[in-house]
């Protein structure tokens, strides 16, 4: 495709919130925007970096000087071009969804459509989110929930040493249905089954990530007793790992960051469903651009868990919002963003 352009450029989110969970704390996440130009269209991507997942400025910058979108001649065909884009190097999953969500834009601008008419989905049947509170002091977490009244589900973040006392303070202020993400801090497994039917009683949906990556003995038998789903997050990335899942996990949170964008996304998706897997659609601190690209898939999941947009001081695209709790996307083609500004130019 001679004519095309690929830039980018780095960005660092500020954090509304210094977020903790149980393994640290962190008040920006780096990030880099993308841009794909092609024959007057602009599509827009994102790699979102947390720490924790190994990617960070300097390694996204040098996969994205090693991909090369000149040679091919057909724009749409994404499938091609994204497995050649994934073989340059293994891991680099988030570097890699910037040319995906780029590419998506794109080919959805050049067809003038959203993402979701293309792929056949309804844009009214996208779900609530959730909104993630931080691990906090009990003072801090009520001002937190009562900033979160507007969303219908909260997300809390347990795994410390004081889950029942941040539930239980929560508690005092709302009945709303909450999901936990334990983020691998639990370490016993009888504790962990006892927690689970205590989270039931105060009206707790599902457990997220229990227990260590690698502990999928442990997470099968507490799935298997659980009265909660169990969902999987830290142990989970990409399609080839879905199948694994299965009768360890209830279901799986598929993150674009993990998996390399919203192609593989959808497979996953359809490929969980169809073995009887939950599914979650979950995202890293990110700007509006791949929120707004995740929500175009939103339709399709159980648990939509879409507020990275909102934990940040600085974004620098508009386009799916949350609206009364409900993801609710901007009708744009593409993935539906407007960029504010030109930053880092
Ligand atoms: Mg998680």
């Amino acid at each position: 495709m001679r004519g095309l352009k690929l830039k980018y450029y780095p960005y660092t989110l500020e954090l509304k919130n210094v977020f903790t969970i149980a393994s640290y704390s962190r008040s920006t996440t780096p990030v880099i925007l993308t841009e794909i130009e092609y024959e007057g269209y602009t599509g827009f991507g994102e790699a979102s970096m947390p720490p924790y997942l190994g990617e960070s400025h300097s390694s996204v910058i040098e996969f994205l000087s090693k991909v090369d979108l000149t040679g091919y001649n057909n724009v749409f065909d994404l499938e091609t071009i994204l497995t050649e884009v994934d073989e340059i190097a293994p891991g680099n999953t988030a570097a890699k969804a910037s040319i995906d969500i780029a590419l998506h834009d794109l080919t959805g601008k050049m067809m003038n459509q959203p993402l979701c008419n293309i792929w056949g989905l309804n844009d009214a049947n996208t779900p609530y989110t959730s909104f993630t509170i931080g691990i906090d002091s009990p003072d801090r977490i009520k001002e937190k929930v009562d900033e979160a009244m507007e969303y219908k589900i909260l997300k809390v973040k347990l795994g410390k040493n004081n889950d029942k006392e941040i539930i239980e303070t929560i508690r005092t202020i709302t009945r709303k249905p909450i999901i936990v993400d334990v983020n691998q801090g639990w370490d016993d497994r009888e504790q962990a089954l006892d927690m689970v039917y205590w989270l039931k009683a105060h009206n707790v949906k599902l457990v997220e990530q229990p227990f260590s990556k690698d502990r999928l003995k442990d997470t099968a038998w507490l799935t298997k007793w659980s009265p909660l789903p169990i969902i999987a997050d830290e142990s989970i990335k990409r399609l080839e790992d879905v199948i694994k899942s299965k009768d360890v996990f209830s279901g799986i949170n598929i993150k674009l960051m993990k998996c390399t964008g919203l192609r593989e996304a959808y497979k996953m998706i359809l490929l969980a469903k169809a073995i009887g897997l939950k599914v979650m659609l979950g995202c890293m601190t990110e700007t509006s651009c791949s929120i707004s690209a995740a929500s175009h898939l939103s339709p399709l999941v159980d648990f939509a868990d879409l507020d990275g947009a909102l934990l940040i001081k600085n974004d620098v695209f508009e386009g799916t919002k949350i609206i009364n709790g409900k993801v609710t996307l901007s009708g744009l083609p593409g993935i539906g963003v407007k960029k504010l500004g030109e930053p880092g130019k």
